[in-house]
């Protein structure tokens, strides 16, 4: 197996859904093995551990669902040819394939990367930073890599301006669209002529499909674009601006989020660059914290 195929490998996991349903927990528990790695760790981790660590990982980055069941990254990660499990022998599988969590638990099942790609990882971190890089760009918007790497303990610089890279015109397009405002706070300060900590953000993230188009995006500052990213926030259908209920806190609370709560966004140059419905449908579904705080 070389570089090349290894990195295939991880690049597969993402597989989003049908109208970009978000499928984070693959990628999410790669990223947790890979950040014990980094820290020296043992390579077999036992699923009560995975458990803890990746249900918290689910709700802190995936989408908002009743019950995450980290039983099956945990076990189908093993047909994806970089993972394996011991202990689980006498474990009996339901009709799809897939063993009970009270079964992984009280047989001390165990998993983690099968031994040869686990010496090729240990002894290339610059194989491992690419493969990081790789799951964090196709699952996740830039504004939030940092957050994930700081929650799966691996300490590298993010390159959070893959993003602005890769897509030069949409954010051009977007700030243009906007007057080179932020369109919750009105966030504008420029040095000389140049905007800053203002960013294009997409509504329907780019990872799940969302189009660099007008209708798919907001002028933001970086506060706002990160709030928006993490679902602290979200719009209504007729663009007001609606926070989370999990939302909280004491200084700057009031004044950067509950302050806006209700209002409207500030709205694009054009009406045919406001949102689209369906891409700001997809962002309560997917991103947004559900529950909305009353008005
Ligand atoms: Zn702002």
């Amino acid at each position: 197996m070389n570089e090349e195929q290894i990195i295939k490998r991880f690049r597969n996991l993402t597989v989003w859904k049908r109208g970009g349903e978000r499928a984070p927990h693959k990628p999410l528990l790669s990223l947790y093995a890979l950040g014990r790695l980094l820290q020296s760790k043992g390579r077999m981790i036992s699923y009560e551990e995975i458990d803890r660590n990746l249900d918290m990982l689910l709700r802190e980055f995936g989408p908002v669902r009743m019950n995450y069941r980290t039983e099956y990254p945990f076990w189908r990660l093993q047909n994806d040819n970089i993972w394996e499990v011991s202990g689980a022998e006498e474990i009996e599988l339901n009709k799809s394939g897939d063993p009970k969590k009270s079964d992984l638990i009280n047989c001390r099942v165990a998993g983690g990367f099968p031994k040869n790609l686990f010496n090729k990882l240990q002894a290339d971190s610059k194989l491992v930073l690419k493969i990081v890089q790789e799951l964090l760009d196709s699952n996740f918007p830039s504004s939030i890599h940092e957050d994930i790497l700081q929650a799966v303990g691996i300490d590298i610089p993010s390159l959070g301006v893959t993003e602005r890279r890769r897509h030069p015109e949409f954010r051009e397009n977007i700030l243009r669209a906007y007057e080179y405002r932020c369109a919750v706070c009105g966030f504008d300060v420029r040095l000389g002529i140049f905007p800053i900590a203002l960013e294009a953000a997409h509504i329907k993230w780019y990872q799940a499909g969302g189009p660099d188009v007008e209708v798919n995006g907001l002028a933001l500052c970086a506060l706002h674009h990160k709030l928006f990213d993490r679902g602290a926030f979200t719009l209504s259908d007729n663009m007001k601006i609606l926070v989370s209920a999990h939302a909280n806190g004491t200084i700057g609370f009031q004044e950067w989020l509950m302050n806006f709560h209700g209002k409207k966004i500030a709205p694009p140059q054009r009406k045919s660059y406001y949102p689209d419905r369906k891409f700001v449908d997809w962002h309560v579904r997917e991103v947004f914290r559900g529950e909305y705080r009353e008005l």
